[in-house]
């Protein structure tokens, strides 16, 4: 079978709920994935920054392949071996008292709002069914009806409805607008990605995310960081929130938690908050398995380990000078953190992020658009210097060849 087969086997047979670059994926190692062709790319999507520690990392992979020789799933029915030492070793890593594990993301932030909602009503004194919880423009935490219900972006919400109330939406970045919102009494929880990365990487101004929190603490209203895509060494910071020394009060994450071998999710919060849960309340039949409690503490001992967070912090900086530099007027902008970064693109005689996309496919290097001009660039964290250098040519070679 070529491209072309696999391609059409997945048209004939799958879902239309995806519009993939035309390439096939057969093999992964560290920052370099494979074709069925057998062509060698840079990976700079970094599967929406799972793989933070890089393709088939050894350790994780090693940790899955020993746990799942061993006992799999016992469901929460029963206690295991390794679910204590994984909630010991994530809330000591991280520093809340407690944690509710889950496998994707969109549970987590699931989990996150139910979790605010029962605060709501029993720590705050929200009367019953009246709690809000408010959201940001442009924000994506997943595909749940719940999720899609706060979502401003029509391809998310829209011919799915009806939708689930309880949600305020404010424009991003506007401390503002949060103030006005907070004075809703029934007001708890304040829902937030420190850069918003779906919508196309957008670092808000130096001062929001803090400024953010202490309105939130002024009205009693908790601070939800939604880090899925931003935390775990990927902005520079072990979290987004850690560059304005923000402690959230419920912090979710997904993706990287697993270094993308498993998916493994999670919400940490103190006693107070996490205990408004009580037993047959919230849960998945997969949450805290013994292998994702196994690969999970191997993922974020990689993170600490190979010191991804520096490494981001600083790469991030040299990528984001080079790509300055391309003297491109295709290039509308650059902006970023750490290895989390995007492109702003203006469309040149007619073609668009996406045809970027594919022409730096053939040249080697794969990302994905994110609405019509946005290209992400987010590597996996474990790129040496002289790599991200041989791929800024890549990026610098295809745009100029525009
Ligand atoms: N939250 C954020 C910030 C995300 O970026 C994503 C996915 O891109 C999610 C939640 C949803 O995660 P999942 O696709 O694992 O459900």
């Amino acid at each position: 079978m070529n491209t072309k087969d696999y391609i059409q086997r997945e048209d004939k047979y799958g879902a239309h709920n995806y519009h993939p670059l035309p390439v096939v994926l057969d093999r992964g190692e560290g920052v370099y994935v494979w074709d069925v062709e057998g062509k060698k790319y840079f990976d700079f999507l970094s599967a929406y920054s799972a793989v933070n520690q890089g393709h088939c990392h050894p350790k994780i992979v090693g940790a899955m392949t020993e746990q799942a020789q061993k006992l799999t799933l016992t469901s929460r029915a029963f206690y295991n071996s390794l679910l204590g030492e994984f909630e010991q070793y994530i809330t000591e890593y991280f520093g809340y008292d407690k944690v509710l594990p889950m496998n994707s993301g969109a549970e987590g932030d699931e989990t996150a709002l139910k979790l605010c909602r029962k605060w709501g009503y029993e720590k705050k004194g929200i009367p019953e069914n009246e709690a809000k919880i408010i959201v940001c423009e442009g924000n994506f935490h997943g595909r749940t009806i719940t999720i899609i219900s706060m979502s401003t972006d029509p391809d998310s919400y829209k011919g799915f409805g009806p939708y689930t109330p309880g949600f305020i939406t404010i424009p991003y970045n506007d401390t503002e607008a949060l103030e006005k919102a907070l004075e809703d009494p029934n007001v708890a929880g304040f829902l937030v990605e420190p850069i918003q990365g779906e919508a196309g990487v957008y670092v808000p101004d130096e001062g929001f995310l803090s400024k953010a929190y202490e309105l939130c603490k002024e009205k009693n209203v908790l601070f939800i960081a939604d880090e899925v895509q931003t935390g775990l060494a990927r902005t520079g910071k072990l979290l987004a929130c850690d560059h304005e020394e923000v402690r959230p009060d419920i912090l979710i994450l997904g993706k990287a938690l697993s270094g993308g071998v498993y998916p493994v999710s999670v919400v940490l919060a103190d006693d107070d908050i996490m205990l408004c849960i009580k037993p047959g309340e919230h849960g998945s039949t997969y949450g805290g398995n013994p292998v994702a409690a196994k690969v999970a503490m191997a993922a974020l001992e990689v993170l600490k380990e190979e010191n991804l967070a520096e490494r981001a912090e600083e790469l991030g900086k040299k990528f984001r000078a080079e790509l300055r530099n391309i003297d491109s007027p295709m290039i509308e902008l650059v902006r970023g953190k750490g290895l989390l970064n995007a492109i702003v693109i203006k469309p040149t005689n007619g073609n668009t992020a996406w045809d970027v996309c594919v022409a730096l496919k053939e040249n080697g290097l794969l990302a994905k658009p994110t609405h019509e001009h946005i290209i992400r660039f987010a590597p996996p964290l474990v790129i040496t210097e002289e790599q991200l250098m041989e791929s800024v040519d890549i990026i610098s070679k295809t745009i100029l060849s525009f």
